[in-house]
């Protein structure tokens, strides 16, 4: 297939057209100063003077090029943040631009370029199916340990602060090339992949997915980088702010005037650095001494979360083309079995033609590759397999995750038993699905064998009562309730309930509830289910995840997109609340895997 894939920066554009199958680029394009006076489109070997104030003019003015370098089957854009919403791939219809645009506060330097790029090409290519790729989906995967910031629940939950990592594409592209190249199964590999460019960051790769990255909620942290200072002391931030240098400031110098650039005094580029560094230039021996001194750190601490190193890779600019870099980053990792021979290392070059180089000495245990990185391409590859409808999912793709602790569901008549005559219960914060809240009031459970105290009540009153308990929370009461949707309670065992005012002996209503899916009608349509479908959703991208089957579909004009699972099941999954699942298709281009079952209408 033959895409274009679009990779439009803030002040640039780029783009290429690529033949997916064998990776040859038919037309490479460029458009510098996209926004500025003198603009300039490089288009194959020439260039031009062009008007380009927006994206959509340095477009339509590199278009015709690109249109005669196809026939274009599909555009695939490089999209650089997806958030928690986009994981994987996704075809650019109905709202994912609105979604998208959400985003923003995440990436405010890239993602409106690459948002206003995406407006453009819809335009003049309306009728081409537009797939964005993200940088953050390949490490959807990072396990919860790796990419929780050990920050209070306030900042991780309300604020959604959390690790990210970037370069995706790249690192997805260099790990699989480097086990086709040793021809292995990449699942059984433990690979660190070293992108190191203008953007810097390092991957750790297990099991053949991301498990740790350098860079985090934003591409500012982890290695040096050209302008980028890498990872800081966040006192760094205070200091400054204390010190007068309002965030603008501390913006501008987080992002241009740090990392080489910042060190060496002149320039980000590791080119004129070495250079200079070769003159004497003291500044700029630093930089390389920093520089590759926290690359050995980062090789060392991604190799460490995987327990062990085969193959290290250098892509990107630096890695792929300076010796120096390699040979400083690995002559400390002699423990780790990394061994360089100096003359492959010296010699190693590579081209999309002639991809990978072997620098390591025939003695070394770990494998060390210089691989050509080829982002475009990746993005191409993963466009075309949604274009082609392989892998087409609708919007709103992964639904949110809810762990239901266990709970209590009262009548009226019950509340006045359990905490008194005309008491009605005190909402004490709201929950998810609209109208639903968790109240001040608890009650104790007294099960055959032992007693759960302080149990939380959730509102509004409802027709029955309903106990919903985890399995193990059954073992511990020595009760032996079944699977069952909410409001189906018929031959379900009792309870007994203890309120502050009395207590209430329920011939019926403890449930372990089905896991099951709330949406609305147009989640529904877009997910291509019917209320009472049972589907399969897989959650969970570390070490432990599951596809969880049997999952009751409940679609109702008052729900809110979220599948509810309880502790032990999340447990089982090692997950918290907020995680993404993913509706499971039972093949590429099939149908959901599902069968119709009959329950009661709908509680909401
Ligand atoms: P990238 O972002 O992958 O295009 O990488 C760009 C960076 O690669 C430049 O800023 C240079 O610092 C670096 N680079 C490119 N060629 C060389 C080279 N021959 N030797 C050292 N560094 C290089």
């Amino acid at each position: 297939m033959k895409v274009l894939v679009i990779n439009s920066g803030s002040s640039s554009l780029k783009a290429d057209v690529l033949h997916t199958g064998d990776g040859t680029r038919v037309l490479s394009v460029l458009v510098e100063r996209v926004g500025q006076p003198g603009a300039v489109a490089h288009v194959g070997g020439t260039s031009r003077s062009i008007d380009a104030p927006d994206h959509a003019r340095a477009l339509r003015a590199v278009l015709p090029a690109l249109i005669q370098a196809g026939p274009l089957e599909a555009v695939g854009h490089r999209v650089v943040h997806g958030g928690e919403s986009f994981t994987a791939p996704t075809l650019i219809e109905g709202d994912v631009l609105d979604a998208l645009g959400g985003l923003v506060p995440l990436a405010p330097l890239h993602l409106p370029g690459n948002l206003a790029g995406i407006q453009a090409s819809l335009e003049a290519l309306p009728e081409l199916p537009h797939v964005a790729v993200f940088d953050t989906a390949f490490h959807a995967s990072l396990p919860r340990r790796a990419r929780t910031y050990p920050l209070s629940h306030e900042l991780r939950r309300g604020a959604g602060l959390r690790k990210y990592g970037f370069h995706g594409p790249s690192h997805h592209h260099v790990t699989r090339r480097a086990a086709t190249y040793l021809q292995s199964d990449v699942r059984d590999l433990r690979i660190v992949s070293c992108h190191l460019g203008n953007g810097s960051s390092a991957c750790a790769v297990e099991l053949g997915r991301s498990v740790e990255t350098t860079m985090g909620l934003t591409p500012l942290g982890g290695l040096v980088m050209g302008t980028r200072p890498g990872d800081l002391d966040p006192g760094v931030i205070l200091h400054l702010l204390r010190h007068g240098y309002s965030p603008d400031a501390i913006d501008a110098q987080l992002h241009r005037h740090s990392g080489l650039a910042g060190l060496s005094g002149t320039s980000g580029d590791l080119r004129d650095i070495l250079e200079r560094s070769q003159q004497g230039d003291d500044p700029a021996r630093l930089a390389i001494q920093v520089f590759t001194h926290r690359l050995t750190q980062a090789i060392a601490s991604m190799a460490a979360s995987m327990a062990g190193l085969d193959v290290l890779v250098f892509t990107a600019g630096i890695g792929q083309n300076s010796p120096i870099v390699r040979q400083r980053a690995c002559a400390k990792l002699g423990f780790l079995g990394v061994r360089l021979d100096d003359d492959l290392n010296r010699d190693a070059k590579v081209s999309h033609a002639h991809d990978v180089a072997e620098i390591s000495h025939r003695h070394s245990r770990v494998k060390v590759l210089v691989i050509a990185t080829d982002e475009s391409l990746a993005i191409a590859r993963d466009a075309a397999k949604i274009a082609s409808g392989h892998h087409k999912v609708s919007q709103p793709r992964t639904i949110p995750i809810a762990v239901s602790a266990r709970h209590v569901h009262l009548t009226q008549e019950a509340v006045e038993i359990l905490f008194g005559k005309g008491h009605t219960l005190t909402p004490r914060n709201p929950l998810s699905q609209p109208g639903q809240f968790a109240c001040e009031e608890t009650v104790d459970l007294l099960g055959p064998r032992r007693t759960i105290e302080r149990v939380r009540v959730l509102g509004p009153t409802r027709r029955a009562c309903q106990v919903e308990v985890a399995r193990t929370d059954e073992f511990f009461l020595g009760i032996d309730a079944p699977v069952r949707a909410s409001g189906d309670l018929d031959g379900t065992p009792g309870i007994t309930l203890r309120g502050p005012r009395g207590k209430l002996e329920l011939k019926q209503g403890v449930i372990c509830a089905w896991r099951h899916i709330h949406m609305t009608p147009q989640d529904a349509e877009d997910f291509g289910v019917k209320d009472r479908d049972i589907v399969e959703v897989e959650v969970g991208g570390g070490p432990r995840r599951l596809i969880f089957g049997d999952v009751l579909v409940r679609v109702h004009n008052s729900f809110a997109l979220e599948m509810h699972i309880d502790t032990d099941e999340a447990n089982a999954a090692e997950l918290d609340s907020g995680t993404p699942g993913e509706l499971v298709r039972a093949e590429a281009g099939g149908s959901l895997r599902r069968r119709r079952v009959l329950y009661d209408t709908p509680v909401p």
